[in-house]
């Protein structure tokens, strides 16, 4: 199993141990994920290569365009990676050291640390056991636990969450709402992409993402002062930048005037985003076509709960395939045997070590539906390329865990 890591290496499965495995023929494992690399992208990058500039310039500044046209945005500032893009929002907002902010207990760490490296205290918000989100009702317990200053919002899985009325319930401004659309490209709800409009949603091009870029990662804002701010702030607050300080007329002179962060994209990075953003489109449907596959299969099974079912309105990303299973940790390591990867969405931060002993075991236990879900949430190979033969015996497998299980 990996834990949003990036996919084992092939490695020849069921190493004719099981009994029912012995007279087949060694089948390859199906990983968990493989990152789809769009045929233009080796020549691009070969261009950038030979161009006289690969960090941040020009393939930058397209990608940014290319993102924001594809979302429907105002602006994009492409960064390092999400977890960087979630701490520049919270820091270009300038709140007040130790300030609340609120975040589903079930999400990534790396959003929990943006939290805590801004300086700032994570307050965990409870999510809806059918949405696996944060609904309005958890919001507004959590803010009446702690009063927030700022919120983050999280799409698991890629279903896109209502942010108006989380905001509402929270109290706060939309100048205050981050949202971590790390599985976000691709859903929609109402007819509005993830980020269209909003005030800050931070994008993950890590390599399991829907978007892969290997690394990197984008903020899609409609704030002309936020993308200025977070566009000095993610290359150390220079007030310029080296490509545009030796462009023609450029001068060698700059300022700080916020100390910011080492987490600018580089133009290697933006090619492949390019090429890569082409191709998202027919990978989505491909997306979905495998999912109409898993629910005809999978609708029906004993003790199997199907990922969200509340679509009204709703175009869902299929970033990922979570269902929920009893016995969940036999059930991976039944799966691992036959030869299918799997992994968990996530392990909910109240779980982890470091958060525990930040946030103590008071906070940690305001979350009682996370905890109780989240031992059950398993995650399904789900990728443009999955073959049907391997779909098929993803199917097989946990059909046959479950059924042994009555
Ligand atoms: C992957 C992920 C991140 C972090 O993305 P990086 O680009 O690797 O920093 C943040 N939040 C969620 C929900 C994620 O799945």
């Amino acid at each position: 199993m990996t834990t949003d890591s990036p996919a084992a290496p092939n490695s020849p499965g069921g190493s004719a141990t099981g009994s029912a495995a012995a007279d087949k023929p060694e089948q390859a494992t199906i990983p968990f994920a493989i990152p789809t690399v769009a045929s233009e992208v080796p020549d691009a990058v070969a261009k950038v290569l030979g161009s006289g500039w690969i960090t941040t310039g020009p393939q930058t500044g397209a990608f940014e365009q290319d993102f924001a046209d594809h979302l429907g945005a105002a602006h994009v500032v492409a960064v390092a990676s999400c977890t960087a893009a979630l701490e520049l929002c919270l820091r270009a907002m300038n709140l007040p050291p130790g300030s609340a902010v609120l975040t589903p207990s079930l999400t990534f760490c790396g959003a929990i640390n943006a939290i805590l490296h801004a300086g700032h205290r994570p307050v965990l918000v409870d999510i809806d056991e059918d949405t696996l989100v944060p609904s309005p009702h958890t919001v507004a317990a959590a803010a009446a636990r702690h009063a927030p200053a700022a919120m983050i919002t999280q799409n698991q899985g890629g279903y896109p969450v209502d942010v108006a009325a989380l905001t509402e319930a929270a109290g706060l401004d939309r100048t205050r709402v981050i949202e971590d659309a790390a599985h976000g490209p691709g859903a929609a709800r109402d007819g509005v992409p993830v980020g269209a409009h909003s005030f800050a949603a931070c994008f993950s091009f890590y390599a399991t993402k829907n978007m892969p870029i290997g690394e990197g990662g984008a903020v899609a804002t409609s704030d002309q002062e936020l993308a200025d701010r977070i566009r000095s702030m993610r290359l150390h607050g220079m007030s310029k930048d080296s490509w545009r300080r030796y462009l023609p007329g450029g001068s060698w002179r700059y300022d700080v005037k916020n100390v910011g962060l080492k987490a600018n994209m580089t133009d290697v990075q933006a090619v492949i985003g390019r090429a890569q953003l082409a191709a998202l489109p027919g990978w989505q449907r491909e997306r979905g076509e495998l999912v109409a596959r898993y629910d005809a299969a999978l609708a029906g099974l004993p003790n199997l709960t199907l990922p969200q079912r509340d679509l009204d309105g709703v175009q869902h990303a299929w970033h990922l395939y979570q269902v929920r299973v009893p016995d969940r940790d036999a059930i991976i390591a039944e799966l691992e045997t036959a030869g299918v990867g799997t992994s968990v969405h996530f392990i909910p931060a109240s779980h982890m070590t470091a958060y525990q002993s930040i946030l103590g075991p008071e906070e940690c236990a305001a979350v009682p539906v996370t905890d109780r879900v989240a031992d059950e949430l398993l995650s399904l190979p789900l990728y443009p390329g999955l073959s049907a033969a391997a779909q098929e015996r993803v199917i097989t497998a946990i059909t046959e865990a479950l059924r042994s299980r009555g």
